[in-house]
């Protein structure tokens, strides 16, 4: 299990960077998005209008203390995992992280992350040691993580499923 936290989400600023957190969330194969202090019905049916259409199914958890959260996760067992560019980098950690079956709750920040969750985080990951973006960060870890698995997933459930094609677009109704 995989569940994504998304701390200090600012409905006027971040609504399109934090739905697509949400989206690439469901997209790279997490089963739950989990938004912290708030709730934006945005971000929520962004991401059930696609489950709509291309099936699957993500939880989808808001108005969360982040805090508690996080101490709940591990208290039941669960590893928790910082993206953050001061941490360690993944190409050094993804084996361990891989190898343990432990369900796993990936952070990712918009502005300034508290020390609290550098320190109560089991890993804190470095997706290079550049400054760049929370939905390219997810993106990278959850591909590194399921090892480019995901790339092919399509849903049973989905009502509409592409039909790759080299120009175009072409999708099949089920
Ligand atoms: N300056 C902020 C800080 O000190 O935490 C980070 C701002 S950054 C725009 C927002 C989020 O993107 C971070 O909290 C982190 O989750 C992610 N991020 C950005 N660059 C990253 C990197 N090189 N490696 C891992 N995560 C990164």
């Amino acid at each position: 299990k995989v569940y994504v936290l998304r701390l200090g989400h600012r409905p006027e600023r971040d609504k399109r960077i934090t739905t697509h957190v949400a989206l690439v969330s469901r997209a790279f194969g997490a089963n739950g998005f989990v938004l912290e202090g708030i709730c934006d019905d945005k971000v929520r049916d962004s991401l059930l209008k696609a489950s709509k259409s291309w099936g699957g199914k993500i939880d989808y958890i808001c108005n969360v203390d982040g805090k508690e959260y996080v101490k709940k996760w591990r208290e039941e067992g669960g590893e928790v995992i910082n993206l953050t560019m001061y941490g360690i980098n993944v190409e050094d950690v993804i084996d361990k992280i891989i190898i343990s079956p432990k369900k796993k709750l990936i952070i990712v920040g918009a502005e300034k992350v508290e020390r609290f969750y550098y320190d109560n985080s089991d890993y804190n990951v470095a997706i290079g040691w550049q400054p760049h973006s929370e939905v390219a960060a997810l993106a990278i870890f959850l591909d590194r993580l399921f090892k480019g698995r995901e790339l092919f997933y399509n849903y049973r459930d989905a009502p509409y499923k592409i039909i790759p094609s080299e120009r175009g677009k072409k999708v099949e109704r089920k």
